[in-house]
C-alpha cells in the first residue's frame, strides 16, 4: 500500500506503507503507518508529523540552537510535541522543570504505543515533566508563569493549529518569556512554505529585537530546507562564540545525532533567495 501526503494540492509526497493505526480525535485524523524506509511514521490531517527514521533532525535542530544559546535554561514551555521527540532532547539539558502543553492526548497516547523510541520515556521523567492537556494559545494567555525558553513544536498551520501562527500567540509568547528569554519555532519548507517563512519571521520581528534562522534537510519533509525560528528579547545569538557553544555542548554531554557546534552556526548562513525574502 502507498501513502500519499497532502499538504500541498499539486504537489505529493508518497511512501509505500501499511496503515497500522486510525483514529478520528475530537481534533484531528490521526493515522500510523508501518514504512519499509522510515519505519513507522505519525500522520495527522493528512501531513507527515515524523518518522522513526529522520524525526531526530528535525527534534534536535528545533531544540538545541535555542536551548544552548540561553545560558543554564531552567524552565521552559513546549507546545504541541504530543509525539515526544522535543521533550526527549530538552531533558539533555539541566532544566528544572519542562511543561509539554498538547491539545491532544490521543496523539501522546498513540505515541507512546506506536512510537516509543521517539519519547525514549521523556513522558515518564517526573519531577521534571508536567503534562498539560490543552490549547496552547490559550494556556499562554492564562498562566502566570514565566519561562527562559519557550518551544513550538506544532504542525502546519491547519485546524486547532491555526492559532499557533497569530500576531497575538507571538505577543502571548513574549509576554511570559523572562526578560532575556527565547522562543523557537518550526517555520516550514524554504522553498514549499517561502511565504509562510516570512510572515512569521516579520511577525516575529516585530516583537522580538534578534530573530534568527536555522536551516536542515529533513527526508519526509518535501521541499528542500526546512527552516526554524529563534526569536531572542536580548541575547544576540550572533554575539555568542562558538567557542562558548561548544564548551555548554560538551558540558552537557549531548549526545545527538545531526545537531553540534558546526550545525549550530552553519545552518543560520542562508541562501540568497531566503535572505531576499526576508529583507536582508
Ligand atoms: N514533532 C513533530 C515533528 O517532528 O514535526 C510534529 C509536531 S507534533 C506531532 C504537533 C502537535 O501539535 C500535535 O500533537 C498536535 O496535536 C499539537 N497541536 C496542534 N494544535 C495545537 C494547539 N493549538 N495547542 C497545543 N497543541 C497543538
Amino acid at each position: 500500500m502507498w501513502f500519499y501526503e497532502n499538504l500541498y494540492p499539486d504537489v505529493k509526497l508518497g511512501i509505500k506503507g501499511e496503515l497500522i493505526h486510525r483514529k478520528k480525535t475530537p481534533y484531528q485524523d490521526l493515522r500510523i503507518y508501518k514504512t519499509p524506509r522510515y519505519g513507522k511514521t505519525l500522520v495527522l490531517d493528512g501531513a507527515i508529523q515524523t518518522t522513526e527514521k529522520d524525526e531526530f533532525i528535525y527534534h534536535e535542530m528545533l531544540t538545541h540552537p535555542s536551548l544552548l544559546s540561553y545560558p543554564e535554561p531552567k524552565e521552559v514551555l513546549v507546545i504541541g510535541a504530543g509525539d515526544g521527540g522535543i521533550l526527549r532532547e530538552v531533558l539533555k539539558h539541566n532544566v528544572k522543570k519542562v511543561y509539554l502543553v498538547e491539545i491532544d492526548d490521543e496523539v501522546i497516547r498513540t505515541s507512546k504505543k506506536y512510537l516509543p523510541s521517539i519519547s525514549s520515556g521523556a513522558f515518564a521523567a517526573n519531577g521534571r515533566v508536567e503534562i498539560i492537556i490543552a490549547d496552547g494559545a490559550k494556556f499562554i494567555r492564562q498562566t502566570k508563569k514565566k519561562f527562559d525558553v519557550v518551544i513550538v513544536d506544532s504542525p502546519d498551520p491547519i485546524g486547532v493549529a491555526k492559532v499557533l501562527f497569530s500576531r497575538k500567540f507571538y505577543r502571548d509568547i513574549f509576554s511570559i518569556l523572562k526578560d532575556d528569554g527565547i522562543m523557537a519555532r518550526q517555520s516550514g519548507s524554504t522553498t514549499l512554505q517561502l511565504k509562510e517563512l516570512k510572515e512569521n519571521w516579520r511577525i516575529m520581528k516585530e516583537k522580538f529585537p534578534y530573530v534568527s534562522v536555522h536551516l536542515a534537510a529533513i527526508p519526509t519533509y518535501i521541499g528542500g530546507f526546512f527552516s526554524f525560528l529563534v526569536g531572542s528579547k536580548k541575547i544576540n545569538q550572533k554575539d555568542i562564540s562558538y567557542d562558548e557553544i561548544m564548551n555548554r555542548f560538551k558540558q552537557l554531554n549531548l549526545e545527538t545525532k545531526y545537531y553540534n557546534p558546526d550545525i549550530h552556526f552553519a545552518s543560520t548562513k542562508l541562501p540568497t533567495y531566503v535572505k531576499g525574502g526576508l529583507g536582508e
